[in-house]
């Protein structure tokens, strides 16, 4: 379902990728993980399509899409800084795909009060993002993305402004919704519990390169090098 082909990026002089190469199966739950500034949200990004590709090739489905509009792409994105409209109510930001691509309003409306109650922000629907917590944001920014049908959702450290037992608690939710709805998903965290527990194939990337490549036992068990196993807590 998404192919990643000799992936570079630079930055001016700076090559902050340095030719990644994933594939993932349609359905699978793809991690990727590794140390601040090591290129993960860049990548992301160049899937999403807000950062263009300065060589190489992605391919969702049987699309090359690396040249393609954001819009064209078939994603859903959920960044590392929620970005909500700040003019709109919770609802109106978690619809607001729906009515880019014309739902009914009443369609919407169950859409909008199914996801709200996954992520437990009924209360909130008439907010204005500004009276949100940081954590009551990221949760509508997730809305947003769920409200949607994309063939692949990018979730950027989605639960990072969360406190612990709703970190919790979201972490089961989106487990089930992925088993449920068969999604194709990556994810980027810093979380060794996120990631053992949500992957069905982990990149541990470090300086620009996927370092090794996975199923979270895989890499638990036979990690590469001591930085891998240390970032995986296995045993020395
Ligand atoms: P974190 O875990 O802290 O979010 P990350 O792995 O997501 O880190 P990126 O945001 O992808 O890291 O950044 C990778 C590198 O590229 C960093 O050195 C960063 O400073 C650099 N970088 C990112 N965006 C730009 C940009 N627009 N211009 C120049 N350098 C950039
Ligand atoms: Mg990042």
């Amino acid at each position: 379902a998404l192919k990643i082909q000799n992936v570079e990026k630079s930055f001016g002089a700076i090559k902050v990728l340095k030719g990644i190469n994933i594939e993932i199966e349609p359905g699978q739950f793809l991690i990727l993980v590794g140390p601040s500034g090591c290129g993960k949200s860049t990548l992301l990004n160049m899937i999403a399509g807000l950062e263009t590709v300065s060589k190489g090739d992605i391919v969702i489905g049987d699309r090359t899409v690396t040249h393609l509009d954001p819009k064209d792409r078939d994603i859903a994105m959920v960044f590392q800084s929620y970005a909500l409209y700040p003019n709109m109510t919770v609802s109106q930001n978690i619809s607001f795909g729906l009515d880019i691509a014309k739902m009914p309003k009443p369609e919407q409306k169950v859409v909008v009060d199914r996801v709200a109650k996954m992520l437990q922000i009924e209360p909130l629907l008439n907010r204005k993002p500004k009276a949100l917590s940081g954590g009551q944001r990221q949760r509508v920014a997730m809305g947003r993305a769920l409200a949607r049908d994309p063939s692949i959702y990018l979730f950027d450290e989605p639960l990072s402004n969360l406190d612990a037992k709703l970190r919790v608690e979201m972490r089961s939710e989106i487990k089930e919704l992925h088993q449920r709805e068969k999604t194709t998903i990556v994810y980027v965290t810093h979380d060794q519990i996120e990631a053992m527990t949500l992957a069905d194939v982990i990149a541990v990337m470090k300086d620009g390169e996927v370092q090794q490549f996975g199923t979270p036992q895989e890499i638990y068990d036979n990690p590469e090098n001591q930085f891998i196993a240390g970032f995986m807590g296995s045993p020395s």
